[in-house]
């Protein structure tokens, strides 16, 4: 199974259209829904943090889920079963680079499905699909 990698980090200028174009997998506009967090490390000049699921081959995340509401993925990573979450945060902390990202509507976790549709939207090839 694909996942997305991180290319090269010091292409990024922080345009977030990585961001907006997770957003949108779910039909909104803004930054609330992305998996994927661009943020600076101090200043246009420093450059860019990119985080995004690694794809773990034994996730620390779905370890401490109460529920197996995260299921390991073929390839790394996981699945949320959003049925079976009951939004107790475990796995957004466990996550070691702060990957899991949080849905405040919802209470639940956003997770990577390394779908690669964020790669199109970055114009300087930070991001890429890899088989
Ligand atoms: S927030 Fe949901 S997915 Fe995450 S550990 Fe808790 S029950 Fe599992
Ligand atoms: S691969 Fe898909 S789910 Fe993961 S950050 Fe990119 S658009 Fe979002």
């Amino acid at each position: 199974m694909p996942r997305l990698v991180i290319v090269d980090v010091d292409k990024c200028v922080g345009c977030m259209s990585c961001m907006f174009a997770c957003s949108r997998r779910f039909g909104e506009g803004g930054l609330a829904k992305s998996a994927i967090h661009v943020s600076s490390i101090g200043g246009v000049e420093r450059g860019f943090k990119v985080v995004v699921c690694r794809a773990c081959e034994n996730p620390p995340c779905a370890a401490v889920c109460p529920t197996n509401a995260l299921v390991r993925r073929e390839g790394g990573g996981v699945v949320l079963n959003p049925s079976k979450c009951v939004g107790c945060g475990n796995c957004a902390r466990a996550c070691p680079i702060g990957a899991v990202q949080w849905d405040y509507e919802s209470m639940k976790p956003i997770i990577c499905v390394h779908c690669g549709y964020c790669v199109n939207y970055c114009p300087y090839g930070v991001l890429s699909l890899s088989r």
